[in-house]
């Protein structure tokens, strides 16, 4: 069981890592899968892996063989078959057919020079001004070129983050009407997760606060497709001296898989979980971390992209203005 005050503890808990295969792993990288992995093996549960090799253009070649093969010299084990998101088109069309069914879905023909000067900033870049939108969106979508973009609920969204707290979400505001389907035909990260998270029966999700704009939407997907929601902890990211998450974009560099222990420890540190008497090996590593996992040491600030630290008083955090 986790160092933790939180209760009650859960009977069942599923947890995941899904990575997106656009580069090697690197040390921002590690703490997600980290954070998910020792919340999930600290409350006795269950731990899987989900490759999120959705979007063609922006996979790189050989980052699934190199995510795959830190995993395994970092010591992370998984318990079921790796989900392959492009494998998985069926089930997001079954979804997207649902929703088309329910009308919360309507095609969208704009470009992004014109969504980008008829729209206002949100908390995560331009909000879709809602152009296309139709009074009531129609079930036919014959446009093969177009967008398929969800019509949000216009409607406040409330969810309690297990570490940032209670967090408001006004939709129409903060976030728009946002695509399901781009026009090229590729299904998009926030319909895929949600569609994965239920099938694979998920009901923890650890990781980067960058994510925090996203679980809105997810929120509200799994809403309309009737779906379950599950706990989620949102970890403070890992930033550089310029204050940007470490990524490909950011030239972050990757995992030395030759020799891990120095990089999960300082994982651990970066997360809180620091100890006067770390281990001296890998295989001493992992009983230690599991053991030492206590979710009420995370620090409790975000990163990118809102980089102001979490208010510990105030009841509730605006997604715009935590
Ligand atoms: N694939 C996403 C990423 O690498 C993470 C998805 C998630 O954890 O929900 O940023
Ligand atoms: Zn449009």
């Amino acid at each position: 069981m986790p160092n933790s005050q939180e209760s009650p503890v859960p009977v069942v808990y599923r947890g995941r890592f899904a990575p997106s295969p656009t580069g090697p792993l690197h040390l921002g990288s590690l703490v997600a899968a980290l954070g998910s992995y020792l919340d999930a093996r600290a409350h006795g549960g269950v731990w899987l892996l989900r490759m999120e090799d959705i979007d063609p253009p922006r996979i790189q070649p050989g980052a699934v063989d190199a995510i795959l093969r830190s995993l395994d010299a970092y010591g992370f084990t998984w318990d079921e078959a790796i989900v392959w998101q492009s494998q998985r088109q069926a089930a997001y069309a079954e979804a997207l057919e649902h929703l088309r069914q329910t009308r919360c879905v309507y095609a969208c023909t704009c470009n992004r020079k014109a969504i980008g000067l008829a729209a206002r900033q949100g908390a995560d870049g331009p909000v879709y001004p809602g152009t296309c939108r139709p009074q009531s969106p129609s079930i036919h979508l014959q446009n093969p070129h177009a967008a398929l973009r969800f019509a949000a609920p216009n409607a406040c969204l409330r969810f309690k983050d297990r570490l940032q707290g209670q967090i408001v979400c006004d939709m129409d505001r903060d976030l728009g009407d946002f695509v399901l389907r781009r026009a090229d035909g590729v299904y998009s990260y926030q319909l895929a997760v949600v569609v994965d998270d239920a099938a694979q029966g998920i009901t923890h999700v650890v990781r980067g606060a960058d994510l925090l704009v996203s679980t809105p939407r997810q929120i509200a997907l799994q809403q309309a497709l009737g779906l379950p929601t599950p706990a989620y902890l949102h970890l403070p990211v890992l930033l550089d001296a310029a204050g940007n998450k470490l990524s490909k974009q950011t030239l972050a560099t990757p995992l030395t898989d030759a020799n891990p222990l120095p990089a999960l420890l300082m994982a651990m540190r970066f997360l809180g979980q620091a100890d006067a008497h770390p281990p001296a090996t890998l295989s001493e590593f992992w009983p230690w971390a599991i053991e030492r996992w206590s979710p009420q040491d995370l620090p409790r600030w975000r990163g990118a992209p809102q980089s102001a630290p979490v208010n510990p008083q105030s009841p509730v955090h605006s997604l715009c203005n935590p």
